[in-house]
């Protein structure tokens, strides 16, 4: 704490998965030597730089542009822009040491880094959109690139976001290397990147309730926030069978007792990417949907819920109230939605929970999958990229089975996702020497 001052989400990151590691590592001393885990809580580099942008009124805005490229152990560094004011270091930090671990569960040759500004998207025009991303890849270009540096979407920053800066990168660069992944089609990108962490929720969620001979199939499902994870996760769960009651956003929650139907998320869909608009815009639009404002999804009795907006949306008194309602399953679309705490006692009390680092880890890896077409310089069918997807999904949920059984035989998710990734990325580091 003393070497992060002000940055207690870094230091939520880092203490989750060291007191899962610590258990792990008295039984595995090898795991103790050369500073290991000393230098895993650093990151290699951080890059912090000025971004100015002139408005439509012609008046000039200065924000911070970051990033964090934490471990290159195994892979360049991969990981998302994140376009929202709340950002600063202590969150990207949080979210680069999060994604080395996500990276390595994928199997996928990625190390971690995340990136992002301060910048709010909210109520800009597309133009001042447009030149926000171009200044902001003026300086991030020197910094990247397709062996180094490989970086994505994420909250505020989707597919047209991407695909300025892609444009601004071949501009500065003169290369049409493959910078940027969750880019167009028609540019290089991937079927089902825009579907995989929502669907890559649903599928890790679907291997955890098998392991208690369930199914999404007549279940009563919550999803919190209602951007590209939320949507996609709302998609799947549909197809698989389920009633899917809540989709939420920073200003409240649209709650619809009858469930979404493929009619509906269309609706959203429409009201969110096309119109930029709220939730309580689409539930004005569906009869029989309620906005409850201020509120989060969690009061609603449900059988699983996807937590799918941000970090620390779900409390210990959150999942206080699910678990009272009886969920069973809480699998994270978002990254450390749940505090500490809240995951503990969905532990302690025995519900299926699995942290964002497994169960959102689709997207990161079908962003591998555009960088190996990309390199091969062809593109697959959507049939091939979802197969793979589901079968590193349940490659990582079979990783978390291994790394996280109890003695007692139950499943901590925690420990199995921590354990599995950092065996990985600490094999890597100790095969390549202190460095
Ligand atoms: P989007 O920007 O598409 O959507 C974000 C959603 O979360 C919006 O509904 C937004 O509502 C809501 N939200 C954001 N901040 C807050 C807040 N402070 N309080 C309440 N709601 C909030 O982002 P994504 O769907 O891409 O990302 C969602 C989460 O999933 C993030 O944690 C991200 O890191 C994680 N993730 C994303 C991946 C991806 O491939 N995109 C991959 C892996 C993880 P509002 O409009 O009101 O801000």
């Amino acid at each position: 704490a003393q070497r992060n001052p002000g940055q207690p989400e870094f230091l939520q990151a880092v203490t989750e998965v060291m007191e899962s590691l610590w258990p792990f590592i008295e039984k595995n001393p090898k795991y103790a030597e050369s500073a290991l885990l000393e230098r895993l809580v650093e990151p290699e580099r951080i890059i912090q730089f000025r971004v100015s942008w002139t408005d439509d009124k012609g008046q000039v805005h200065v924000n911070r542009g970051f990033r964090i490229q934490h471990s290159m152990a195994i892979g360049p560094y991969k990981g998302g822009l994140r376009f929202h004011p709340s950002v600063n270091q202590s969150v990207l930090k949080f979210l680069a040491f999060e994604q080395t671990f996500k990276n390595a569960l994928t199997t996928l040759p990625m190390g971690g880094g995340k990136g992002g500004s301060d910048f709010d998207p909210k109520g800009k025009s597309p133009a001042e959109v447009m030149r926000f991303c171009q200044a902001f890849v003026s300086e991030l270009f020197r910094h990247v690139g397709p062996d180094t540096d490989v970086p994505a979407g994420d909250i505020g920053v989707g597919g047209r976001e991407v695909g300025f800066m892609a444009g601004m990168y071949k501009k500065l660069s003169n290369t049409a290397g493959s910078v940027f992944t969750g880019k167009g089609l028609s540019f290089g990108g991937s079927l089902i990147r825009p579907e995989a962490t929502g669907y890559g929720t649903v599928y890790f969620a679907q291997e955890m309730l098998a392991t208690r001979g369930q199914s999404f199939k007549g279940k009563t499902v919550s999803v919190s926030g209602s951007g590209n994870v939320a949507q996609y996760a709302v998609e799947k769960a549909l197809q698989l069978g389920a009633k899917v009651v809540t989709v939420s956003d920073s200003s409240g929650t649209a709650y619809d007792p009858e469930g979404f139907t493929p009619e509906k998320l269309a609706i959203l869909m429409e009201v969110k990417n096309h119109h930029y608009g709220r939730v309580s815009d689409y539930a004005a639009k569906v009869p029989g949907v309620q906005f409850l404002a201020g509120q989060c999804p969690w009061s609603i009795k449900v059988d699983v819920a996807l937590p799918c907006a941000t970090q620390n949306e779900l409390s210990e008194a959150d999942a206080k109230t699910l678990i009272a309602n009886g969920v069973l399953c809480v699998a994270e679309g978002a990254n450390m939605p749940s505090t500490n705490e809240a995951a503990k006692a969905f532990e302690k009390a025995g519900v299926l929970y699995a942290p964002g680092k497994a169960s959102n880890a689709g997207g990161v890896a079908t962003s591998g999958l555009e960088m190996s077409q990309n390199a091969m310089r062809l593109s697959w069918t959507c049939e091939e990229v979802d197969a793979r997807l589901l079968q590193i999904m349940q490659g990582i949920h079979a990783a978390c089975l291994k790394y996280g059984k109890r003695e007692d035989g139950s499943v901590s998710y925690i420990d199995g996702a921590n354990v599995a990734g950092f065996v990985k990325v600490a094999d890597a580091m100790l095969a390549q020497g202190v460095i």
